[in-house]
C-alpha cells in the first residue's frame, strides 16, 4: 500500500485529494495557457511517519540487505503507485561509477544511459505508465525533444498502452527511430520543443488520456526522484554537490524532491548542492537563479538538443530548489560540452549523449573556480546515452 497522501501546491501551498486526477493547482494553474513556465506544479506528500518507520523495520530484519534491495525498499515505500503496476521493463538501479582521473577522488558518475531506452527519462515513463494502468487509461501523450518520447513509446510499448508524441522534425534521428520502432504514434512538428510541448497540451484537452508532459503531471517529479533515492543507497549518505544538465529543470527538481522525501522521514539531515548545468543558449533558468526575473532564454541553439528549450516547464521550481539548496546554476558551450564528452567516452569508457556532457562540463568550472574542493564528494548525472546522437560527435572524431 502506498504511503502518498495528498498533492500540496508548490505555489499556494493548497492540498487536493491523492485519488484526484489533476495536473496543476486548480487555482493557481487556472488561468494558465502554453508558452509560460507552468504555475502552481502540484508536489507529492506522503506519510513520512510510516515511511520511517517501514525502512526502520526494513533494516532491522534485513540488516546485511544488499544495495539493490535497499534501492527496491526505498523505491517502494516513496512511490505514490504500488509498484504491481508498474512496466514489466525494468528501469533505473543505474550504477554509480568512480569517475577516476576527472580531477577529485571523490566523483561518482551517475549512468542512466543504462535505461531501457537510454535515458534518464525511462524513470518518469514508467511511473505515469503505472498511473496509467492503475486507473485504466489506454493512451499517454508527451511532448519532447526526443528522450521523454522514446522513453514514453518504449514503456508504453511494454504495457500494452498507445503512445501519442510530439516532437521537432529536427530532433536527432535515432530518438525518432527509437519512437517509430516501439510503435508510437508520432506527430513532428515544424517548429520547437516549446511549439511541441502546446500541441501536446491541445491534444490531451480534446482526448481521453493521461499528459506525460514533463512537470505537468507531478508524477513526472515523482518518477525522477528515483535517481536520488538510489544515490542515497548507493553511497551510504548523501554527496555533498550534484551537477545535473538542465532544461526543463524537472530532473533538478525530482532530485531535490528525493531528498526532501529523506529529509523528512528523518533518514537524513545532510542535503547536497544542486548545481543547474545549461547550454549557453539555453540558459533560462541560470539567468532567473541570478537575477530573481524569470525571462525565456532569447534563442536556444545547441548541440545539446535534450536541454534546448526557451520557456522551462519548471522554471519556478527549479528557482526555489537552487537556492534552498544553496546550488547554482552554471553556463556551458558547445566547445566545452563536446569536449567534456569526449574526455568522459575516452578516459571513463561511458559514452553519453552531448546534454549529459554538460554536466562535467560545468564540474570542470567550478573546480576551476575553487568552488569544489578536493575532498567533496560530488555526483554527475550522465542522463542519456551517446548512441542517441552520433551525428554529434562523428565529424570530430
Ligand atoms: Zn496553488
Amino acid at each position: 500500500m502506498s504511503f502518498f497522501q495528498y498533492y500540496r501546491c508548490s505555489q499556494c501551498e493548497k492540498e487536493y485529494d491523492s485519488q484526484h486526477l489533476i495536473y496543476l493547482c486548480p487555482e493557481c494553474g487556472r488561468d494558465y495557457s502554453a508558452g509560460i513556465p507552468l504555475p502552481g506544479i502540484l508536489e507529492c506528500v506522503f506519510d513520512y511517519a510510516s515511511i520511517a518507520q517501514a525502512w526502520a523495520d526494513f533494516i532491522k530484519e534485513n540488516p546485511d540487505a544488499g544495495i539493490e534491495r535497499r534501492i527496491h525498499k526505498l523505491c517502494e515505500i516513496f512511490s505514490p503507485v504500488d509498484l504491481e503496476h508498474y512496466p514489466n521493463l525494468p528501469v533505473g538501479n543505474s550504477p554509480l561509477i568512480p569517475g577516476t582521473g576527472l580531477g577529485i577522488k571523490n566523483l561518482y558518475l551517475k549512468f542512466d544511459g543504462l535505461n531501457p531506452s537510454g535515458s534518464f527519462k525511462d524513470r518518469a515513463s514508467a511511473l505515469m505508465v503505472a498511473e496509467a494502468k492503475r486507473r485504466g487509461i489506454k493512451e499517454i501523450v508527451t511532448a519532447s525533444t526526443g528522450n521523454a518520447a522514446s522513453s514514453l513509446a518504449a514503456l508504453c510499448a511494454a504495457s500494452g498502452i498507445k503512445a501519442v508524441i510530439f516532437a521537432p522534425a529536427n530532433a536527432p534521428k535515432a530518438k525518432l527511430v527509437q519512437i517509430k520502432v516501439h510503435g508510437a504514434t508520432l506527430n513532428l512538428i515544424n517548429g520547437s520543443y516549446d511549439d511541441a510541448y502546446k500541441e501536446a497540451m491541445k491534444y490531451s484537452l480534446e482526448h481521453d488520456c493521461l499528459n506525460r508532459n514533463t512537470a505537468y503531471h507531478p508524477f513526472t517529479i515523482e518518477g525522477k526522484k528515483t535517481a536520488g533515492l538510489e544515490i542515497f543507497a548507493q553511497l551510504g549518505q548523501l554527496p555533498d554537490y550534484i551537477f545535473v544538465p538542465t532544461g526543463d529543470g524537472v530532473i533538478l527538481s525530482g532530485l531535490a524532491k528525493a531528498f526532501a522525501d529523506l529529509l523528512a522521514a528523518r533518514m537524513t539531515d545532510h542535503l547536497p548542492a544542486l548545481i543547474a548545468a545549461q547550454a549557453e543558449s539555453s540558459d533560462a533558468i541560470c539567468s532567473y537563479w541570478e537575477t530573481g526575473i524569470y525571462q525565456d532564454a532569447k534563442e536556444p541553439k545547441t548541440v545539446a538538443d535534450s536541454i534546448s528549450v526557451k520557456t522551462p516547464a519548471a522554471a519556478h521550481l527549479a528557482y526555489r530548489v537552487l537556492h534552498e539548496s544553496d546550488g547554482m546554476g552554471i553556463r556551458v558551450n558547445d566547445t566545452e560540452i563536446l569536449a567534456a564528452q569526449k574526455m568522459l567516452a575516452s578516459r571513463t569508457g561511458i559514452f553519453c549523449e552531448p546534454a549529459s556532457a554538460s554536466a562535467l562540463a560545468a564540474f570542470f568550472q567550478a573546480k576551476e573556480q575553487g568552488w569544489i574542493k578536493d575532498n567533496s564528494k560530488v555526483v554527475l548525472m550522465i542522463t542519456g546515452h551517446g548512441l542517441k546522437d552520433i551525428e554529434a560527435v562523428k565529424d570530430d572524431t
